[in-house]
């Protein structure tokens, strides 16, 4: 693997993004700041703590029950914005909760789970979710 999956990976295991010296913080990795143009930022690690600003339900129709299973995210599954305390927003899976539980402004946490898996003994993803705090 070349470093640049290895940094890759990183970011998705440990809400790994980056920290500018104007103090502006990324998610996910940036190599430019988006405020001050410098190139001068450094891994930055999140908490993993943030709130919904808004999320959407997601039902879908699937042909089998296997293409549903291979997903690995449910079905109906709850999208949402995220803004991690630190600031930046991000778009994940709001994971184990049901629609009904999920409101604007409600307090999450980042979890790590099983994303998808390549066939019964295949390759298995890893990557973040978010839960209810
Ligand atoms: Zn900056």
């Amino acid at each position: 693997m070349t470093a640049s999956i290895w940094r890759n990976l990183n970011s998705f295991y440990n809400l790994i993004g980056s920290k500018c010296r104007c103090s502006e913080l990324h998610f996910p990795e940036a190599h430019v700041c988006r405020k001050c143009g410098s190139t001068a930022l450094t891994e930055h690690e999140f908490s993993g703590k943030g709130k919904i600003v808004t999320y959407t339900i997601i039902r879908q129709q699937y042909n089998d029950e296997t293409e549903s299973e291979k997903l690995m995210i449910g079905n109906p599954y709850i999208i949402a914005i995220v803004q991690l305390e630190e600031g930046p927003m991000i778009t994940a899976q709001i994971s184990d909760a049901n629609p009904e539980e999920v409101t604007m402004g409600a307090a999450v946490t980042s979890v790590f789970r099983k994303i998808s898996q390549d066939g019964e003994d295949g390759v298995i993803k890893y990557g973040y979710k978010f839960i209810l705090a």
